[in-house]
């Protein structure tokens, strides 16, 4: 594809973003960019102006990459001419690819379409919701997030020239989420995309154009996918193992290319509507009520079993103003808010298995492992050498023993025993902490405080 000025002109990012993220290679090529104030608390910084971070830059590796990928904006139909790793990865897998026909358009109008839904046969999410796969071998969609009383955090359409005001929020209250990224969007915003990944969002794919997956061809949806995870490791460095199909439009066939390229579909249980205000009857007012309801559901016990996930977007000023009006409410209503795959105890949320991220059970473990209280240290000692009955008699009889009070006045022979046992226990305690990446696979027992683990 010809380099024009027009795919040059990638827009705008805030300088507080670029200074927070720019490396050696990205500072020189950056011109002409605003000097960055210097740096500060996130709660202190001065006000963003979302409109005037919409400046055009250049961004040098974006620049350089443009002849290998397809048109910024524009749908993707196939596989670049001289692609071979994008081709030899396809050929790996599509003579598998089920043969079910595309549907609808691009932008996901399904008008005519003929489609038995009563049967299902495709899980075609858009005509019946369906979120559990037909075809033997796909994963189910990821609608829910195991930990109860819990909150998977995303948003979708980014990265947004104007969302650093956002994202300086989320810094601020130490939380992450997961961001569905537009490969367009990324080329266009590479620094913001950086960004994301410098504060310790999840990334995940949210196709090149857009488009409705159900419509495109096998290559092209392969390719609206592939070009997508492909810019985001051009940019970021990273990967991505996970992706929402826009608009939800997604059956088997799309979830086995999806999966062919290590792609897990994660879709969600409550949407806040926030993208179509001013369409369709919805107002900002009606957001809100959606916002409320998922709330008030929370305060009535509808997730002590299992958490929810919640689709918003970083689509707009609004949207993204609106996460910010509720993340106070959400945060109380919750115990805990986190990104998906962090909910699903992902260790290591990209193809580049080096890069990890704390699970939620690994920081559950930690948090027993540090803040086992004095008193209870008797019963875990006990409980460390001996079958769980057993352990529960040493730990009432352990009390008794006053090796852990070590008063001043105890003999030196019974002293020297409680520190002795005291060193066991902080023995103890380290190998628990070590072992938590271990453990947390392991169902756990015991509820984590809300204070605790929240991304
Ligand atoms: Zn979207």
């Amino acid at each position: 594809m010809r380099f024009t000025p027009s795919t040059l002109l990638l827009v705008a990012a805030a300088a507080t973003v670029r200074a927070q993220v720019q490396t050696e290679e990205t500072q020189s090529a950056i011109e002409g960019a605003p000097p960055a104030p210097s740096p500060a608390d996130p709660l202190t910084r001065p006000p963003l102006d979302p409109e005037a971070e919409c400046k055009p830059y250049g961004f040098q590796p974006v620049a350089n990459a443009i002849p290998s990928f397809p048109k910024i904006a524009a749908n993707v139909t196939a596989i670049l001419p001289n692609d071979a790793a994008a081709k030899a990865k396809f050929a790996s897998f599509s003579a598998q690819i089920p043969n079910i026909a595309p549907r609808g358009t691009f932008s996901g109008d399904i008008t005519g379409v003929q489609y038995d839904r009563a049967a299902d046969p495709d899980c075609w999410w858009t005509s019946t919701q369906c979120v559990k796969p037909k075809l033997a071998g796909l994963k189910p969609d990821i609608v829910i997030v195991p930990e109860p009383r819990a909150l998977g955090y995303g948003f979708d359409d980014g990265p947004f020239c104007g969302h650093n005001r956002f994202y300086n929020y989320l810094e601020s209250k130490n939380q992450k989420a997961t961001m569905f990224y537009i490969g367009t969007n990324v080329m266009n915003f590479p620094l913001e995309a950086q960004r994301a990944v410098a504060d310790g969002h999840e990334i995940c794919v949210h196709t090149w154009s857009h488009a409705s997956l159900v419509a495109a061809t096998n290559e092209g949806a392969f390719a609206e996918l592939w070009y997508t995870m492909q810019a985001i490791k051009l940019v970021t460095g990273v990967t991505p193992t996970c992706w929402r199909p826009p608009k939800g439009d997604v059956d088997d066939r799309i979830r086995f290319i999806a999966q062919s390229l290590g792609l897990d579909t994660i879709m969600w249980g409550f949407d806040t509507f926030d993208w179509e205000v001013g369409m369709n009857s919805v107002t900002p007012q009606s957001v809100q009520g959606n916002y409320d309801t998922l709330v008030t559901k929370a305060g009535s016990g509808a997730f002590n079993s299992q958490g929810a996930i919640l689709l918003m977007h970083e689509l707009n000023n609004y949207t993204m103003q609106v996460a910010i009006d509720n993340y106070p409410k959400l945060a109380s209503a919750f115990d805990h808010i986190l990104p998906v795959g962090v909910a699903y105890n992902k260790t290591t949320p990209y193809a580049e298995t080096t890069i990890k991220q704390q699970s939620f059970s690994e920081c559950a473990c930690f948090f027993l492992a540090f803040s086992l209280p004095s008193a209870l240290l008797p019963f875990f000692h006990c409980l460390s050498h001996l079958l769980p009955l057993a352990g529960l008699l040493c730990s009432l009889s352990a009390p008794s023993l006053s090796l852990y009070s070590s008063p001043p006045a105890m003999p030196p022979v019974l002293s020297a025993a409680g520190w002795l046992v005291r060193g066991h226990d902080l023995l103890s305690s380290w190998l628990l902490i070590t072992l938590c990446p271990l453990l947390s696979h392991l169902p756990r027992p015991y509820p984590v405080p809300s204070s605790i683990c929240r991304y």
